[in-house]
């Protein structure tokens, strides 16, 4: 028999989001009637636009055509649609051949492990999205898993205590650096000054940084950077992925992309580029060409306006989450409510209680589904985040139960 490789077996319990689903299931079978409100998973909940869906539907009718027809396209992406993704969200300070689309974010994070293999030091935010420290666990590039979590992986802890930016002292020299920023989970997005201190940190210590700029369209304040293209060194020490899922609801579409500067280059000089370009072609055929045909229309006026409108929707569904977690029944607790404005989380401490226990009781009391931020982790203990990825009627119901809980 094949031996199972034996990253599967090092991972600590389920991923996260799975976790919450069952326990959702469990308490639903035993509760039929609750009418239950999910401000958890981090899952867009608003219709597209006609706009943009009628661009990837006429896409669609037209492969029915001789004229219409495509198979596969170019692997690394529609090269208009790399050109334009360069133009709009890097107004041209990455070329169009430095931007490689995908088919999300998540995916081209894991793929991305690919180009470093699996001997070499991962430095993670604490709390950070899974992904980076459980896809690096797959392919083996961690030592034992321990309490305070696994060989091989420096964890950085942003905590109130240090204002959510992590102390990078801490980072071996040659790293692999996952940044999130706006940062899912805490929602707390770096100055310019912070990301050139990232930056220089990373030049100088032959580090590479793969900032996750997820939430970049969540920044509406112009001072901050939307991407780690706009702090200068970036070009020699960053890999920012990026995707529409967030900002134009395409998360079961399935478009993203990944910015791989050419200045970029492994310890032998060797191009990161290039190889890049080689995993596309060689291992991935590219996203799907109607979902890029979405992509192209979200590039349009009229889309780029529909995507700062829905964003709008959820950052005012989060405004109001707000004053109800800062409410007396909560403050009575010494709850601590974190949110930055620049993502579509609340991070939320209850002081010495466990983050399941907490979703459990939101869970049993209020019918509200959220995340336990242990999931995220150590730094993540006691704390729950909440999404405001949901209708305005579903968050003004969850906002009224949540103001009659009593802790
Ligand atoms: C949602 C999310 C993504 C996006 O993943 P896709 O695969 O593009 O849907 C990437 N990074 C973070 C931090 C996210 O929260």
């Amino acid at each position: 028999m094949l031996k199972r490789n034996e990253g599967f077996s090092k991972l600590t319990a389920g991923y996260l989001f799975p976790e919450v689903s069952k326990r959702r299931k469990e308490y639903v079978a035993s509760h039929p009637e609750a009418k239950i409100i999910s401000l958890g998973i981090g899952n867009t909940t608003e219709p597209l636009p006609e706009f943009i869906s009628k661009a990837m539907s006429d896409y669609a009718i037209k492969l029915s055509t001789k004229e219409g027809y495509s198979g596969y396209g170019d692997d690394c992406g529609n090269p208009v649609l790399r050109r334009k993704i360069a133009e709009i969200f890097y107004k041209g300070v990455v070329d169009g051949d430095e931007v490689f689309v995908a088919d999300g974010a998540k995916c081209d994070i894991s793929r991305l492990q690919i180009l470093f293999g699996r001997k070499v030091n991962i430095a993670v935010q604490d709390p950070s999205y899974p992904v980076y420290v459980d896809g690096s666990v797959i392919i083996g590039a961690t030592g034992k898993n321990s309490p305070n979590g696994y060989k091989n992986i420096t964890y950085m802890p942003c905590t109130a205590e240090n204002n959510f930016f992590p102390d990078l002292s801490t980072v071996k020299k040659n790293s692999l650096i996952y940044f999130c920023s706006p940062n899912n989970p805490t929602g707390f997005a770096s100055t310019k000054e912070q990301l050139k201190s990232l930056v220089d940190f990373a030049n100088k210590n032959g580090c590479i940084i793969i900032f996750d700029a997820a939430y970049s369209e969540f920044i509406r304040d112009s001072s901050l950077p939307k991407s780690i293209f706009e702090i200068e060194g970036a070009k020699t020490c960053c890999i920012e992925v990026n995707s529409f899922s967030k900002p134009a609801g395409f998360t079961g579409v399935r478009l993203g992309w990944s910015v791989v500067p050419k200045d970029l280059k492994f310890a032998d000089g060797s191009s990161v580029n290039k190889d890049w370009a080689r995993v596309q072609t060689t291992l991935f055929n590219c996203a799907s060409n109607i979902a890029q045909a979405g992509g192209l229309a979200c590039l349009e006026k009229e889309g780029l306006d529909s995507m700062k409108s829905v964003i709008d929707y959820y950052l005012e569904n989060a405004a109001i989450l707000k004053e109800t977690f800062e409410g007396d029944n909560f403050k009575t607790h010494n709850v601590e409510v974190y949110y930055t404005g620049k993502s579509p989380y609340l991070w939320i401490k209850f002081p010495g209680e466990k983050s399941w226990d907490v979703f459990d009781k939101i869970l049993d009391k209020c019918n509200i589904v959220t995340t336990p931020g242990s999931g995220f982790g150590h730094s993540g203990e006691s704390f729950i985040r909440i999404s405001s990825f949901a209708h305005h009627e579903d968050v003004r119901e969850a906002c009224k139960r949540l103001k009659n809980l009593v802790l």
